[in-house]
């Protein structure tokens, strides 16, 4: 191992901040992202996160181990490399990373073996603050909330809104979205560090179904075998996505429980709704047709030259969804008009009214976990997918208009 290019890891904690950094060969030129396929380069060398006024527990070194590869993954080196941490990790570590599409050629390396994780509590919910979180909080109430933040100089809503929704709710400040050159999150598991901290059990993620099965709202893709669900799972923590909803369902959720008010779903994160950006319209035409009193939200959207070059675009994102959303609404409006060839182009897509039931095995949910959400989704009427959805979602293909 002599040559073997190495990147090094070493940790340091305060009363409520953890600092991870690296050093070593890993990449400092461009490297590209896995989203979007852009390039982009490390730009600092060491991740913080801040609990505010929560004081940081004890970590396991096998979760701060993981941290740190899914705060710096894109930078570490794509030949063999020894990833050499100042702290004993155990076993588990090498298992969990060393596979294909994760890190396949590394060697993780501590100073002795270290304790494997055992978790601290059942389980906490990936609090994002829109829909798909608020109905997955709806779901499993007496899970605690963690919401991560971008440390710095921003205004985010839900720091105003986690703490009112549950007495277990805590806002993790990092600054992850500025390690590389391009903002945003390193990878699209990196939203689950600041989980990671509190030790738990199960990660439950607000999801829904079109971004896990439908490619965004194209056709039919299932992507739920996503190896970074394996690399969560050897370390000892299983991430439970909640895409048995659409994001529909999940607005149904939220709206059996009287609870629209507190989801925060905007692009900007300052706000809860815009009333201009692509995903409020999405989530606006949603809320207009499950209740007609909103149907004003889309009268008085702001619309822009961006917003009509979006509708333009074929397949549509999201499109299942703004065609259900759209097309079951009665009552006319100008995104229906701008969508009807669309609308009329697809058959009814009646499974956005019922859950996936195959995603509770897909994602190997407890029992107790599975049970519990289905519990929560018979008691305001919503039933599993019949065979006729089950044949719409596996043969979903997005027809455009002709
Ligand atoms: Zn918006």
């Amino acid at each position: 191992m002599d040559n073997m290019k190495t990147v090094l890891v070493s940790k340091s904690s305060e009363a409520n901040r953890l600092l991870i950094k690296i050093a070593g060969d890993y990449i400092a030129e461009e490297v590209i992202r896995s989203e979007g396929a852009r390039e982009m380069h490390l730009n600092k060398d060491e991740v913080i996160f801040d609990l505010g006024a929560t004081a940081l527990g004890e970590i396991n070194n096998d979760i701060v181990a993981l941290i740190a590869v899914l705060s710096f993954h894109p930078a570490f080196p794509e030949e063999a490399f020894v990833l050499q941490f100042d702290f004993p990790v155990s076993d588990n570590v090498q298992k969990a990373l060393h596979r294909p599409n994760i890190l396949p050629l590394v060697t993780i390396s501590s100073p002795r073996q270290g304790e494997p994780f055992k978790p601290v509590r059942d389980m906490v919910i990936s609090y994002g603050g829109g829909f798909d979180s608020l109905a997955a909080h709806l779901l499993f109430p007496e899970a605690p909330l963690v919401h991560e933040s971008p440390l710095g100089d921003y205004s985010d809503i839900v720091n105003d809104i986690v703490p009112d929704l549950s007495d277990q709710a805590w806002v993790v400040k990092d600054n992850m979205r500025t390690l590389f050159s391009i903002w945003g999150l390193p990878l699209w598991v990196s939203v689950f560090a600041s989980s990671l901290l509190f030790s738990p059990r199960y990660i439950i993620s607000g999801s829904e179904m079109t971004g896990t099965y439908l490619n965004g709202g194209k056709a039919y893709f299932p992507r739920h075998r996503n190896r970074w669900y394996e690399v969560f799972r050897a370390i000892g923590v299983d991430v439970l996505p909640t895409s048995f909803l659409s994001e529909i369902g999940n607005a149904r959720v939220v709206k059996a429980h009287g609870r629209i008010e507190d989801a925060a779903y905007c692009t900007f994160i300052r706000m809860k709704d815009c009333g201009k950006c692509s995903k409020c319209l999405r989530r606006r035409a949603i809320r207009a047709m499950l209740d007609e009193n909103e149907q004003s939200l889309l009268d008085d959207f702001t619309r822009s030259d961006g917003i009509d070059d979006f509708l333009k675009v074929r397949p549509l994102y999201y499109g299942d969804v703004f065609i259900h959303a759209v097309g079951s609404n009665s009552r006319p409006s100008w995104l229906k008009e701008n969508l009807s060839g669309l609308i009329d182009a697809n058959a009814s897509l009646d499974f956005h009214e019922h859950y996936y039931l195959e995603v509770f095995e897909h994602f190997s949910y407890p029992e107790h976990l599975a049970e519990r959400a289905k519990e929560g989704l018979h008691a305001i009427g919503m039933m599993p997918f019949r065979s006729e959805d089950i044949d719409a979602f596996q043969n979903f293909k997005q027809n455009s208009e002709s």
